[in-house]
């Protein structure tokens, strides 16, 4: 028997009726001959909703407590789904991430997945039943609830289908499927029919958030195939798959992404010496902070800025950390600036057209946007400019990449090429 995994969003189960929509919809796969998996995530904004009321009561809760709170949310969306499907005549029963068997290591807040047990799925489906699998959750090692970080019902998708053998993931979603930018920034951005699991990777952690970067992690080490597509119609999504298994000629620039959710922090004039970079994020490491796009400064009379990039929501636990370090280093301040955003060019023909490095600094040139630090991988180029200038940078570069309806030379593996 053919086993396929769906993942449905927030906005796709976000209330009643649209709960009854993907009942239909597991039924019809259910009905076309396979065994299915539902994976939900929470209805609506209920985890922006249960973290506020946290928040409310400290500002910093417990990550033990917060977590078993937040998976709430997706146990309510998943008990309603199942009674929506019995009452459509077929039999389903919905498991937590802990009943579920997915065991993760002990990071509170932003834990990995470090097995899958799937017994009690297999009997499930064995006796015939459509499975609902809780998103974003599991239990850790040490047996407490633990959930997997923002968007992290994707992951849970795809590790199941991983561990299900599934012949594929279809994470059903707001949007019908990867854009060249999001559309709700670039209204004129097109589907992208394929993107490979690189690309992919690049744009979700450029924050194109349609597919949590570790889901797509995840998918490319075990090689599931995945695909993002329209909870409210039937057309064809987005295929995330292997490089080579895409169709025709490939576009040099997949999409642009955007992300303000990471702040930037700079330790000024700290000393030009093995060593230093790494005490540095020796010290950023051990708060279990995640980093992105690092920049050192040239080297001025042995002392030089270093300059990275955070998630905003982290700040306040780097600040004493990065206080006692630049002491320790004896650098001269550490300034945190939250109001930047960082805007990115992916595309799998970057490497072999080095042109488009000028194309993208001309393009916001043209728009007065000044660069405060670039960093580049061979397939994705990222600026990091200020919040404001975000939604002006990404539409200018759209225009200029000629990834709009009209396209332009750069255009091939879209669905109407
Ligand atoms: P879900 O609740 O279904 O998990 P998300 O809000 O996490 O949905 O992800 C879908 C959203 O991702 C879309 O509504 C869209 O605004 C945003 N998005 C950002 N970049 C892109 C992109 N390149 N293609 C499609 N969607 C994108
Ligand atoms: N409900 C969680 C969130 O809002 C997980 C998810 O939706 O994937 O981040
Ligand atoms: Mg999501």
């Amino acid at each position: 028997m053919s086993v396929i995994v769906q993942k449905y969003g927030g906005t796709s189960v976000a209330d009643a009726d649209r709960i009854r929509a993907v009942a239909d919809r597991a039924t019809d796969a259910k009905r076309a001959g396979h065994d299915v998996v539902v994976v939900v995530s929470a209805m609506g904004d209920t985890t922006d909703e249960l973290m506020a009321m946290a928040r409310s009561l400290a500002p910093t809760p417990n990550a033990r407590e917060l977590d078993l709170l937040l998976t709430a949310g997706e146990r309510i969306a998943m008990s309603l789904l199942a009674v929506a499907i019995n009452q459509a005549g077929y039999p389903a029963a919905s498991y937590t991430g802990s009943q579920a068997g997915i065991i993760t290591d002990t990071a509170h807040g932003r834990a990995s997945i470090i097995d899958i047990r799937p017994g009690r799925i297999l009997e499930a489906l064995g006796r015939g039943h459509i499975v609902i699998v809780a998103g974003f959750q599991g239990v850790s090692t040490a047996y407490d609830v633990t959930t997997l970080g923002r968007g992290g019902s994707d992951t849970t998708a795809v590790a199941l289908a991983d561990a299900l053998h599934a012949e594929a993931c279809e994470i059903y979603t707001d949007v019908p499927g990867v854009f060249t930018a999001d559309p709700r920034i670039v209204p004129d951005a097109r589907k992208l029919h394929a993107v490979s699991y690189e690309e992919m990777l690049e744009l979700a952690s450029s924050g194109a958030q349609v597919l949590q970067l570790r889901s797509v992690e995840y998918a490319r080490a075990r090689g599931v195939k995945v695909h993002v597509r329209s909870s409210f119609s039937d057309e064809p999504g987005t295929w995330i798959t292997q490089e080579d298994a895409r169709m025709g000629e490939q576009a040099i620039i997949s999409g642009v992404a955007a992300d303000h959710s990471e702040a930037m922090v700079t330790i000024r004039s700290a000393p030009d010496r093995p060593g230093v970079a790494a005490a540095i994020f020796r010290a950023v490491a051990a708060q279990g902070l995640s980093v992105d796009l690092i920049v050192q400064s040239g080297s001025r009379d042995g002392r030089a800025d270093i300059s990275f990039l955070v998630p905003k929501d982290e700040l306040d636990r780097l600040e004493p950390t990065a206080k006692e370090l630049v002491a320790a280093i004896s650098a001269d301040t550490y300034e945190a600036d939250a109001d930047v955003a960082k805007v990115s060019l992916v595309g799998a023909g970057i490497k072999a057209h080095p042109e488009v490095l000028a194309d993208m600094f001309e393009t916001l040139a043209d728009e007065r946007i000044n660069v405060e630090l670039i960093a580049a991988t061979s397939i994705r180029i990222s600026c990091v400019v200020r919040a404001a200038d975000e939604e002006r940078a990404v539409r200018a570069l759209h225009r200029r990449f000629g990834l709009g309806p009209d396209g332009g030379p750069l255009r091939s593996h879209d669905d109407d090429a």
